[in-house]
């Protein structure tokens, strides 16, 4: 039995050396990748993920050799990594901004699903609005913008009426009384202020509906795009250390005492340890992973609070989605690759003056095509060049004399077949008449017969035109102004072209003169094409338009299609090119019918206020609901403040309905741009409008409606003038139903408008 039991023993000593001598073998087989990451701050708990995970052999399991950064005074971790001195790297965002526009970096990871910075304050102050009249400590960055000056400015303070002074980052001053409240991490100073005793209330932005992650993993494209799949090692195994660290917080705490850093007290990274796992939220989030809506949020806000430009567009960041756009490059064949690398650069022809679709500005390709083609090129190893001309015409000579390989944005037609390759259209638009306002709407282009209408010379809709309707006189013009103009001056009867360009141009230069009076029964639909002579390219850019969809189009026409408002406010033209644009949304939405997003499409429209593009009575009810739910299952305090504007039928009287709609519109903006991201405002019915508040109490929405009424008085209508609004304040409570609240609300609003208007009630 004994002998037995040793001989099993040595058996397991002898498989177990076997065991390392062969992963050893394995490992000097392939040797280790070196690859580095670069921490946001000093060795601390914070980073006691990818610490396990090198300590623990998770990296090398994967084949990688990491080193890790400690940050220093100084350290540029996204230029850093953006330059590629470090492979990776940490920041408390999950997109990177650097004078107001997005910087190319991709989101990994996500590992702190919300931000240990807070607001610390004496024990009197309890609510964000509180810190009114007092003295606050921060960073200027932190007041001035970020998460807590967002916090600040939805309660209205700000330096009109508190002390802001710059942080000393001591925590004496707070303790000495010199200031009643400073900015201070969860994560550190909140527990040097336990451990000293010193008593304080926390103002947590999360708290109030303001959220940011933190401790993002990132790269840069290039390293994503060629080593996808050392990226994927390097997340996959510092998930599994963070897995580690949260399951083992006592080892991780020595293993940084010992071997990286004693600043801290094992003490203070044990508290470290249970406020980073707190702040994982990981009931909701699995470990590291990284949410899209959160950043279109956080861009939302950042636009909002003027810190990012209002054109800059997120796009592909997440390391997913980079990886599966690039991946695309992997549809080409071996002989479409081959044949791009041979030719080294692509020419590409286009029309000069044919905004909103595209323009030359600068010697620059701008417009929604050169929004596409840039996506286009992104997914190209060559680049693609613009050869410049001062016409369409002479676009498309050198498409015949072979000058340009592709062209952006064109129409098929046969005489262009004879040198050109089409793609499948990626735009499809209607085509109009534009006349005088004067003229008639007409139902049939016949009804105009012989009179003279002005086409672009060479554009595709001419020969269409004189093929289906023989009689037509069709003049050519040399550019949409030219044709416009001419019209304007009753040498044209009209000028045909496609609805986007026609309202663009109307809308800019020839408002209450020209309008859209008759809409044709062809469409404009225009894709790419390519040089005959080189069929190859046609099939690469064909597969490149297939990544063209709705959803990529939609952000690049609100960039390039902008409806700008006059001083004085023509009401007849706004509805006119209100309807236009309503028909291309429909038309667009037609193409797209078979799309699965669609869907999606339809379900906004349901749910969106025609009018004021607020949500719906629909869709806020159905808000009302979930807000409620969450209250029962999550105790979410919820507020709702209901509004309607006063004496608003004596507008409609006065300056008629067109005015009074002007207002509701108006009225609207001051809501959205005075609430919260996660606040929303819906049209409740004719000139009365909710807003839902999660996250806030009775007292904070109210002081909300009061801010929205003062809004509303310094506020001069178009046309209108000065006008006043009423609020009813009510909140969600476990023992009421949702029309209970909404009775409270309208009860509140019903005491403010007996009482005096122009002012706002709470229940
Ligand atoms: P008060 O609320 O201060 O008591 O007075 P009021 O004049 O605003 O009274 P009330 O709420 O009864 O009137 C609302 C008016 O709003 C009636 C209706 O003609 C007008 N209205 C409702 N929907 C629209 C709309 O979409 N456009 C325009 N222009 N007017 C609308
Ligand atoms: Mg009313
Ligand atoms: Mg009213």
């Amino acid at each position: 039995m004994g002998l037995e039991c040793i001989n099993f023993k040595k058996a397991k000593a002898v498989l177990l050396l076997c065991l390392v001598l062969f992963s050893t073998i394995g490992q000097a087989g392939q040797p280790l990748d070196k690859v580095s990451l670069q921490l946001n701050w000093k060795y601390q708990f914070e980073f006691a993920g990818f610490i396990m995970a090198k300590e623990k052999g998770f990296y090398e399991d994967e084949g990688l050799d990491v080193e890790l950064l400690e940050y220093q005074e100084n350290t540029q971790i996204v230029n850093a990594v953006l330059g590629q001195q470090a492979k990776y790297g940490l920041l408390n965002s999950s997109i990177a901004i650097a004078e107001k526009k997005i910087l190319p970096t991709v989101l990994m990871a996500t590992y702190l699903q919300q931000s240990p910075l807070v607001i610390v304050a004496s024990k009197n102050i309890k609510h964000p609005a509180d810190l009114i009249g007092k003295k606050l400590m921060g960073a200027e960055e932190e007041l001035r913008f970020g998460l807590l000056a967002l916090m600040l400015d939805y309660f209205s303070v700000n330096k009109r009426n508190t002390q802001f002074i710059p942080h000393s980052f001591s925590i004496k001053d707070f303790a000495e009384h010199k200031v009643d409240a400073m900015t201070a991490y969860n994560t550190n100073e909140v527990f040097e202020l336990d451990r000293q005793g010193i008593e304080y209330n926390t103002l947590d932005p999360q708290d109030y509906g303001f959220s940011i992650t933190a401790l993002n993993l990132f790269t840069s494209f290039p390293e994503a795009t060629n080593h996808p799949e050392r990226a994927r090692k390097f997340i996959a195994a510092s998930n599994k250390g963070w897995r580690y660290a949260i399951d083992h917080p006592d080892e991780a705490v020595q293993v940084i005492i010992k071997q990286y850093s004693s600043k801290k007290s094992v003490e203070a990274l044990k508290f470290e340890a249970a406020v980073v796992k707190k702040l994982m939220l990981l009931d909701f989030f699995e470990i590291g992973e990284a949410n899209k809506d959160l950043s279109l949020r956080l861009v939302k806000q950042l636009k909002k609070a003027g810190l990012l430009m209002e054109s800059e567009q997120l796009g592909a960041f997440l390391f997913k989605d980079v990886v599966d756009d690039f991946s695309l490059n992997n549809d080409f064949t071996e002989e479409q690759l081959l044949y791009l690398n041979a030719k080294k650069e692509i020419t590409m022809c286009v029309d000069p003056q044919w905004m909103p679709f595209e323009g030359i500005e600068g010697a620059k390709h701008i417009g929604i095509a050169a929004d596409v083609i840039k996506g286009f090129e992104k997914l190209l190893p060559i680049p693609i060049v613009l050869n410049v001309t001062d016409s369409w015409a002479s676009s498309i000579a050198k498409g015949k004399t072979r000058e340009c390989d592709i062209f952006s944005l064109v129409a098929e037609t046969p005489e262009r077949l004879e040198f050109m390759d089409f793609t499948k259209p990626y735009l499809t638009l209607p085509v109009v008449l534009a006349t005088k306002v004067t003229k008639p709407f007409i139902a049939n282009l016949t009804q105009i017969k012989s009179r003279p209408v002005g086409v672009v010379k060479g554009y595709a809709i001419a020969e269409k035109l004189r093929n289906s309707m023989p009689g037509i006189n069709i003049v050519d013009v040399e550019s949409i102004n030219d044709g416009l103009e001419r019209v304007r001056r009753g040498e044209l009867y009209g000028y045909i072209d496609n609805l986007m360009t026609i309202s663009n141009s109307i809308q800019k230069e020839f408002t209450g003169q020209l309008k859209v009076s008759a809409r044709l029964k062809e469409n404009l639909s225009l894709g790419l094409s390519t040089r005959n002579d080189e069929p190859l390219l046609n099939d690469i850019f064909s597969i490149l338009v297939k990544t063209v969809d709705e959803e990529k189009l939609q952000p690049i026409y609100n960039k390039w299609v902008v409806v700008e408002q006059n001083e004085t406010i023509d009401y007849g033209v706004i509805w006119k090119l209100g309807l236009a644009f309503l028909l291309i949304s429909f038309l667009y939405l037609y193409h797209y019918l078979h799309n699965r997003r669609l869907k999606k499409e339809l379900i906004k429209l349901s749910t969106t206020d025609k009018l004021t593009g607020l949500e719906n009575r629909l869709k806020t009810d159905e808000l009302l609901l979930k807000r409620m739910e969450d209250l029962k299952r999550y105790e979410v305090d919820t507020s709702i403040i209901l509004l309607d504007i006063d004496f608003f039928k004596k507008v409609n009287d006065q300056y008629g309905h067109l005015a009074g709609d002007g207002v509701l519109v108006e009225f609207s903006q001051i809501l959205t741009h005075n609430v919260r991201v996660t606040d929303s405002v819906g049209r409740w019915g004719g000139e009365e409008f909710l807003i839902i508040c999660p996250n806030v109490d009775v007292k904070a929405a109210t002081l909300l409606a009061e801010k929205i009424l003062d809004k509303v008085r310094a506020h001069s209508f178009v046309g209108v003038g000065l006008i006043t609004a009423s609020a009813g304040v009510s909140g969600f409570s476990k023992e009421l139903s949702v029309t209970d609240v909404l009775g409270l609300a309208d009860k509140a609003l019903y005491q403010s408008k007996v009482s005096g208007r122009d002012r706002v009630v709470a229940t």
